[in-house]
């Protein structure tokens, strides 16, 4: 930008900064700024709207439209051009107004007689704060110049807000971050829990938006630059040898090094920023277009943020260990992958992310830990500061923000309630699961992590019938070597202490990424190539985890179980190359199980239908239905929007679990579900009248689901759901609920 508009900006700013220091109420501050706006850009009007709510703005201060029209004038989000602004995050620059798309006619403001407008967003990393404006009567197309003016203006604005500097009476001038705000997300793991939020990416706040040294500012900005290009480079070098790593990290570089991204920071100090603003200037301006990139812009435009976050960190000191954990934290977090999430470890009491899926790993990991975790709970990591108060509703999918005192008070009488029952949970902790008409069913717990085991004491499970081994797999930067899984399995097995351990070989693919396999570009991940698929097409690797399996086991009875079987060559071929594997750890002397259990997961319908052949083959079979739901009602078990459209007591489902269950017992194969329904009690106490006798859960579910199991006839229950699917009901749940009631 030309130097002569330099010094204009700079004097504005540093006008804008002295508002700042003034000791003056908010709305003072408002007033004095639209002053010095028009003032400065020789424009009729100046106008500042707020936003009031998420969906609402307000038209807080103005030079030049009707006084009377201030704290009155509201406009919803879209709605006249204020509105488009806002919503769309992008400048609005036009010499007619009224002729322009989305106009709208507010008469108490007086605005008909100016015929130019210019509106840009005041916004701060994608968080809407309000819509700043010009407007004159001459009929003009506001220069080039005078948009970028009056961005940096709205950025210094964002700021100001951020800070609180337009605290004052009314819902819009209210100070931020100190309202209660409920927000509704959708439930990764239930649970409630009460603390104190833990951001896992800090908001930076940046005191001093406005410099008095532009050169000081350039060089602060170019050293902090070298020093990011720096680490880059390092994290290469790092990577040497590994192509994939080497090839995101370049991509990565490239940013770095982007002349462009500098370029545009240093104009942004040039006008009168420092040089942080300049970094969050640009990161803003990145993240609002990523909303309406494609994917692929959308992952450069994630590298630029990420480059951005380091910047800012680097520039005011403050970074992710700047605030130490509390005991009682909750993690607040965009999204997190396993790996990270493991790193804070079981320390945390409850996990809200404004993204993430119930099927990613991370929430793998938040249910295996039992702790709380509320998905896409949009706007939180906006809204919440570190140290906040928090309650977590995972049964909900709800979090309460700063809630006042009713709503703590009445949390905490839930939470009360929930600890008796884990009271009465414990009390039958020892007690076999024997419904009241005689079925014996077997309680298992599904694991993933060796921190997990400690919990088949504490939740009664009489075994783990299914070990995720992923886990292993996705938390490191390169494949585990044969040794580090011996290890790992031995551990394992020792912890559970002869009761029985189902070990399910690697199920990598679909949402399941490893950070050190090149990611196939698949139309569609979840039907692509994905866990056996790739373990018979690419041998090597499954081959290794066999023969740690084997070797972990060391002599003692072992059980293996093989993904995502979609017919019986699959399983043959694969229980072909485990057999291969015994033999070849005989012959190098090795000890071999003393009983090897060779089982096949049922995840997908056409399994059900497989030869009588693969169900005799099979020593057991353990049905995934997380799996066998998406696939049965062909509906994604990631996409939240047609997730709980099929509800598993469809009867439909159930006959195809009371089909399956026939045919293993026909074959006399034992056979277990394992999916996450079968730690949901009404769930599972279908299952088990479907003829389900041995089930594999969440441990914290075991109680909640043998306490209903142990009251409960299963013939009743049974003929009740042939009832509904007699009747022609869809669902069998509403006449199971209502049999439950009458009981
Ligand atoms: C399943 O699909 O039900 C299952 C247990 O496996 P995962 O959830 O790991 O796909
Ligand atoms: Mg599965």
């Amino acid at each position: 930008m030309p130097k002569s508009k330099d010094t204009d900006s700079r004097k504005l700013l540093r006008r804008l900064k002295a508002v700042m220091a003034e000791e003056a109420q908010g709305q003072e501050r408002l007033d004095r700024i639209v002053d010095l706006v028009a003032d400065s850009m020789r424009t009729d009007v100046c106008s500042i709207y707020l936003n009031r709510d998420a969906d609402t703005l307000e038209l807080c201060a103005t030079r030049g439209l009707n006084a009377d029209a201030v704290h009155v004038t509201r406009m919803r989000l879209g709605e006249g051009l204020v509105g488009r602004v806002a919503r769309r995050r992008v400048s609005i620059n036009t010499a007619n107004a009224p002729a322009t798309r989305g106009f709208r006619y507010m008469p108490e403001t007086g605005e008909e007689v100016f015929s130019a407008f210019l509106g840009v967003p005041v916004q701060r990393l994608g968080e809407r704060l309000g819509v700043l404006v010009v407007q004159s009567r001459e009929a003009r197309e506001y220069s080039e110049d005078e948009v970028y003016a009056l961005e940096v203006v709205a950025m210094v604005l964002a700021e100001m807000t951020e800070l609180g500097a337009f605290v004052g009476e009314g819902e819009a001038l209210r100070p931020r971050h100190a309202q209660q705000v409920l927000l509704r997300g959708v439930t990764g793991q239930e649970g409630s829990a009460e603390g104190v939020v833990h951001l896992h990416d800090p908001r930076v706040v940046i005191t001093n938006p406005v410099s008095d040294d532009p050169e000081g500012e350039l060089v602060r900005l170019r050293e902090a630059v070298d020093a990011l290009r720096l680490s880059v480079d390092k994290m290469l070098t790092q990577a040497s040898g590994d192509r994939e790593q080497t090839e995101v990290i370049e991509a990565f570089r490239m940013f770095a090094y982007s002349r462009s991204w500098l370029r545009r920071m240093e104009d942004d100090i040039d006008a009168g920023l420092t040089a942080e603003a300049a970094v969050e200037k640009e990161q803003t301006a990145a993240r609002a277009r990523m909303r309406d990139a494609d994917p692929y812009l959308r992952d450069r435009l994630a590298d630029l943020d990420d480059l951005s976050n380091r910047l800012l960190r680097m520039l005011t000191g403050q970074g992710r260990d700047s605030v130490a954990l509390p005991d009682n934290a909750v993690l607040v977090a965009r999204n997190i992958g396993p790996g990270e999430l493991l790193e804070y470890g079981r320390k945390l009491r409850g996990v809200v992310l404004e993204e993430g899926s119930v099927g990613s790993h991370a929430a793998v990991v938040a249910r295996a830990w039992a702790i709380p975790l509320v998905l896409q709970a949009e706007g939180i990591t906006t809204e919440a500061l570190s140290g906040d108060p928090i309650l977590v509703d995972g049964d909900q999918g709800v979090v309460h923000l700063r809630p006042d005192d009713m709503v703590t008070a009445a949390f905490r009488e839930k939470l009360a309630m929930q600890e008796q029952a884990q009271q009465r949970y414990a009390s039958i902790r020892d007690t076999e699961c024997v419904t009241a008409d005689g079925h014996r069913i077997e309680m298992m717990m599904n694991a993933g992590l060796i921190a997990d085991l400690p919990s088949l004491a504490g939740s009664g499970a009489e075994g783990v019938g299914l070990f995720r081994t992923e886990l292993q797999f996705l938390t490191r930067n390169t494949v585990p070597k044969r040794g580090q899984l011996v290890e790992i399995y031995k551990r394992v097995l020792d912890a559970a202490r002869g009761l029985p351990v189902t070990f399910r070989t690697l199920d990598i693919g679909s949402d399941k990424v490893l950070p050190y396999m090149k990611p196939t570009e698949e139309p569609n991940p979840a039907l692509g190539w994905r866990a056996i698929r790739v373990g018979l097409d690419r041998p090597g690797v499954m081959r290794m985890q066999l023969q740690a399996l084997l070797r972990a086991a060391d002599g003692r009875p072992s059980r293996i179980m093989f993904p995502f079987i979609a017919q019986m060559e699959e399983f043959l071929e694969a229980r072909d190359l485990l057999v291969r594997q015994v033999e070849r750890e005989a012959a190098l002397g090795h000890a071999v199980p003393s009983d090897l259990k060779i089982g096949a997961m049922l995840e997908t319908p056409s399994l059900a239908f497989a030869p009588g052949r693969f169900f005799e083959a099979a020593d057991f079979i353990s049905i995934g239905g997380n799996d066998l739901k998406q696939f049965f009602f062909a509906a994604d078990r990631e996409n939240e929007r047609v997730r709980k459209r099929y509800d598993t007591l469809n009867v439909s489902f159930l006959s195809l679990i009371a089909q399956i269950v026939a045919r293993c017992e026909a074959a006399g194969t034992p056979v277990s579900f394992c999916g996450e329904d079968a730690g949901r009690p009404v769930e599972a106490l279908c299952f088990a009248a479907m003829g389900l006798r041995c089930l594999s859960m969440r441990p914290a579910s075991i109680g909640p689901v043998k306490h209903i199991l142990l009251r409960s006839n299963l013939a009743e229950v049974r003929d009740v759901i042939e009832a509904s699917r007699e009747a022609g009901e869809q669902s069998a749940r509403p006449a199971i609920m209502e049999y439950l009631r009458s009981r």
